[in-house]
Formats: C-alpha cells, sequence, structure tokens
C-alpha cells in the first residue's frame, strides 16, 4: 500500500520539527514546507535526506499544487518578536496562506488542521478560557496582526466547512515549550533558560506576576496527532495546552533552580497588550480527544536546559 503523503507547513520550525519527526516515526510520507522565515535547517538536517522526507522552500502565501492526503496548517512566526518584525506578512501568512492551503483541501477533499492559538482570546477576560469565550483583542495593536491574522483564519477554516465541506481540524495552541525552540526568538522560556545559562540577568517583564501554563513540546504533538485521527465531524476548536498555571516570578526560580545558575531577577517594562493571565479549560480535548497533558513543567525544563546546553 502506498504510503499516506502529509504536508506539513512550517516544518522547519518548532512545533513542526517535532511533528515532522513523529510522522516520520509513524511510517508516513512527510512534505514539509518552509519559508525559513523563523523554521531553521538545523531542526530537520536529520530528516534531509531521509527517503520518506521532502522539504520545499515556498511562502505560503503564495500558491502551491500538490497531491497530498492531510494537511497540518503550522506556518506562521508565533513568538511576539517575529511576528512583530513584519506584520504585514504575518497577517498575510494567516489569511492568504489558508485560504491556499484550504483550497489545497477543498480540491482534493482531505482533512486540514489548523493551528490556531491560545492569542485568539486576547488579554482575556474569562479564566481559565473555554473554547466558547470569544475574546478580548485590540484590533489594532501591536499583537494584532498576530491575532487578528489567526481569528481570521478560523474563521475561514469554519467558513470551508459550511460552505464547501471541507474537512476542518482547528486547534488552540497555549504555550508551548522544549527542545528546538530558537535562542533568541525572545519567548519566555528561552529567554530565561539562555539567560541563566549565561548567569546573564533574568529579564521579568512587568511585576513577574503574569500567568502562563506551559505545555512540553511532545504533549502537544500528541494532542495534534489525536486531533487529525478524529471523524469528520470533529472540527473544533479544542484548546490543546497545561492547565497548570506559573506565573513569571516562578518559571524564573525554578528555572534558576535547575540550571544552578548565579543570575538574578531584574524587572524591565511589561509589553504593550501583554496578556496578564491565560490557562487553558481543556475538558474537550479530555472528553473527545482522551488527551490531556502528562509531562511535568519541571521535567521538561529539564530537557530543554539540556537542549539550550547543548547549542548556547
Ligand atoms: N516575558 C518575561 N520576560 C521575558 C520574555 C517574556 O517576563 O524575557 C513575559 C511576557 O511579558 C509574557 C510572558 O512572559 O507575560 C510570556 O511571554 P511569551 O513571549 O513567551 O509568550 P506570550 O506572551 O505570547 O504568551
Amino acid at each position: 500500500m502506498k504510503r499516506k503523503q502529509i504536508l506539513v507547513t512550517g516544518g522547519s520550525g518548532f512545533i513542526g520539527s517535532h511533528l515532522c519527526n513523529r510522522l516520520i516515526d509513524d511510517d508516513y510520507d512527510v512534505i514539509c514546507i518552509d519559508n525559513f522565515y523563523t523554521g531553521s535547517k538545523e531542526n530537520i538536517r536529520h530528516l534531509i535526506g531521509h527517503p520518506n522526507f521532502e522539504l520545499i522552500r515556498h511562502d505560503i502565501t503564495l500558491p502551491i499544487f500538490l497531491e497530498v492526503d492531510a494537511i497540518f496548517n503550522l506556518a506562521c512566526p508565533a513568538s511576539p518578536v517575529h511576528y512583530q518584525n513584519n506584520p504585514i506578512h504575518t497577517t498575510k501568512t494567516c489569511v492568504s496562506g489558508s485560504i491556499n492551503m484550504l483550497g489545497m483541501a477543498k480540491r482534493q477533499g482531505v482533512p486540514i488542521l489548523q493551528a490556531s492559538t491560545s492569542e485568539i482570546y486576547g488579554n482575556p477576560l474569562e479564566h481559565p478560557q473555554t473554547e466558547e469565550y470569544w475574546g478580548n483583542v485590540n484590533c489594532i495593536g501591536p499583537r494584532s496582526c498576530y491575532d487578528e491574522g489567526k481569528r481570521c483564519a478560523e474563521t475561514l477554516f469554519f467558513d470551508y466547512n459550511k460552505q464547501v465541506g471541507v474537512d476542518i481540524k482547528v486547534v488552540r495552541i497555549f504555550n508551548t515549550y522544549g527542545p528546538n525552540m530558537l535562542p533568541d526568538d525572545g519567548r519566555v522560556v528561552s529567554n530565561f533558560i539562555v539567560q541563566a545559562l549565561n548567569n546573564k540577568d533574568i529579564t521579568i517583564y512587568g511585576d513577574g506576576n503574569q500567568t502562563r501554563s506551559f505545555c512540553y513540546v511532545s504533549d502537544l504533538i500528541e494532542g495534534l496527532i489525536k486531533m487529525m485521527a478524529t471523524p469528520r465531524e470533529v472540527t473544533g476548536p479544542i484548546n490543546l495546552g497545561n492547565p497548570k498555571e506559573f506565573t513569571m516570578n516562578e518559571l524564573a526560580d525554578i528555572i534558576i533552580e535547575l540550571t544552578g545558575s548565579k543570575s538574578q531577577k531584574i524587572i524591565k517594562p511589561l509589553p504593550q497588550d501583554d496578556p496578564t493571565q491565560r490557562k487553558p479549560n481543556i475538558s474537550k480535548a479530555k472528553s473527545i480527544l482522551d488527551w490531556y497533558p502528562k509531562i511535568q513543567l519541571r521535567d521538561g525544563l529539564k530537557k530543554t536546559i539540556e537542549y539550550f546546553r547543548s547549542i548556547v
């Protein structure tokens, strides 16, 4: 039997590269598309030359025609520094990129999974966030290109489903961390670990009492695979994230302890529109996908610290 061809857009990025590994391990043929704006060849170097792996340098804002059996649409810079660097292109990636990928799914009648985000909830007034919550989003702020881009992508996914019957799967990914994150992408986990390993000051933005909940990447990948395997009626949106919530001060303390660092915490200004709290309600993921995160923060951080030690 012919191996199934799975397309992963953004396949050389942090999450995409872990997904490519997992799909190759599961004996699929993987086509990875990336424009390498934030994706890194290092993340997939070990797959280049593998008989089941194909790499295409391409920007999904432009049309592309491929024969595939399923699509994971992960392409988009996800860290605030990167998505704010070229905000017009961020919105284009979310909107035009989704239209191109949805067109491919429609032409071939194949399922397509959208990597949406907890950012669609903005600075949430409901806590924890359920999928029913509509969000609290500034449409003209520095985060808007990503937040509104991803919101519009969800709208497109659901309209392609309702209007032309595309088999869609929308997951809302909450903060995720692990090996293959970029050391300089400005995310809190990578920043704190790199700072701690170099015994540099740990930059706490604001008072450090804002919260996030952190999901280790292998848990997230399991959720993506389970979602893609659901029957057609399951469209989502479904939250995927770890409901255990930490303040940025707590995160910094744990990282200082695990690295044995001499770093001190220092206060820096809080970026505009920085959400004060974020924590997923994952009842749907539990009941529909039988999914919940298994890796504890300390265990995931240890693996992530090992990775950064090897590259920094
Ligand atoms: N943050 C911080 N120090 C840093 C980087 C980030 O205190 O060096 C804070 C940031 O203000 C936010 C949280 O950590 O409240 C998570 O930031 P990140 O950029 O990782 O993700 P997002 O804001 O998109 O959840």
